[in-house]
């Protein structure tokens, strides 16, 4: 258990992105389109991280990120770097927003996920640096698409198998380059848990989907020797949540899975309250999300401390830390404020303090 240990209780987290300012977001969209290169990309990028990780540090986040500000999204870093995939071919499934690719040929990957971009991340911080990758799990779903998959990988769990070593030799990287933490992002273990949205992607039995990511999580993770986060959530765009239901039916399950900590969505309506968390398992840290990124009104640090506290109730403080309920943009279009964030991870950080037995800071 050296490792649980190892995270200071009521430790301040991002769960990953940061909003980008419009210009950054320019710039991924004329990478995408292709009329700059990944090179010239890169050189405006390495002039705004620096700024996105100032903006934690600023406001006391103990464990940074890059604000994944080089990202297209979450889960298309992976096929920015693994070739195989038809680019925005795959029909919509949670609404307008989302057009994924999907894939189409067998994966080759051709560069690094995140080492370069993590490099750069320690280069630019002394504080603990936090680094997500999306768990196989969620590619399944997300880029396996029967219509145009079946050719590469027959089925779903095939191409599952075949990114569990991809994700996992990553991790092995960021393990040695120094990373502190690192978080697999698996926000479709949660809504999975909601019907409706399992009847909207064609999954039958919640178990099966339990136990499929159960098992390709744990292969993932096998061997990582470097502290790690499962990030759960509801999903979001344009601070609207994509499915609603609270853990009951996901949590006990959460005890199988062999990483340290879950960054899991609390602040939001959606969860239906900390209650839940009476079946979190006892070997597990807690990330515990306390900020509403959906909720344009930023938050107090006292409503951090009273969100945190109502979580002691079920949760020895001594295994709690602290985190916004999700990224607050997932997809680097996602229309979010970046001084309300700056306000709400100020606010994260104080309330941690009362909570910790400090004097607020705010
Ligand atoms: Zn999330």
């Amino acid at each position: 258990m050296s490792k649980l240990t190892s995270i200071e209780p009521f430790s301040t987290f991002v769960v990953g992105s940061l909003p980008r300012p419009q210009w950054v977001r320019d710039v991924i969209e004329e990478r995408k389109a292709g009329t700059i290169t990944y090179a010239q990309a890169d050189a405006d990028l390495d002039t705004a991280i620096p700024s996105a990780v100032r903006l934690q540090e600023r406001a006391g986040i103990d464990y940074v990120s890059d604000g994944e500000w080089r990202r297209e999204s979450y889960i298309k870093v992976f096929s920015e770097h693994v070739g195989g995939f038809s680019m925005d071919a795959s029909p919509q499934i949670l609404g307008s927003f989302l057009s994924d690719p999907a894939v189409s040929a067998p994966m080759s990957q051709h560069s690094d996920i995140s080492t370069d971009a993590a490099r750069f991340l320690k280069q630019n911080t002394e504080n603990r640096t936090i680094v997500s990758l999306p768990s196989p799990y969620i590619l399944g779903w997300r880029m396996w698409k029967e219509q145009i998959s079946t050719g590469a990988y027959p089925t779903r769990e095939e191409f599952i198998a075949a990114c569990i070593p991809i994700i996992r030799d990553e991790i092995g990287k960021l393990a040695s380059l120094g990373i502190s933490h690192v978080q697999l992002d698996e926000p479709w273990l949660l809504m999975m848990a909601d019907p409706a949205h399992r009847k909207r992607v064609g999954a039958g039995d919640l178990n099966e989907q339990i136990d499929l990511c159960i098992k390709s999580m744990n292969e993932t993770v096998a061997g990582a020797g470097i502290p790690l986060s499962m990030h759960l959530c509801h999903g979001h765009f344009d601070r609207e949540r994509a499915t609603d239901t609270g853990y009951e039916p996901i949590i006990e399950a959460l005890g199988d899975i062999n990483v340290d900590r879950f960054a899991m969505e609390f602040a939001a309506p959606q969860s239906h309250g900390v209650q839940s968390l009476r079946e979190f398992p006892k070997d597990k840290i807690l990330g515990l999300g306390v900020i509403d990124h959906c909720d344009p009104r930023v938050e107090t640090a006292e409503d951090v401390a009273v969100r945190a506290g109502a979580a002691m109730e079920y949760v020895d403080g001594d295994r709690i830390t602290l985190n916004p309920d999700c990224g607050f943009s997932p997809g680097a279009q996602n229309p979010m404020d970046l001084d309300e964030a700056y306000a709400k991870l100020r606010a994260l950080v104080g309330g941690a303090a009362i909570v910790s037995g400090g004097d607020g800071g705010i």
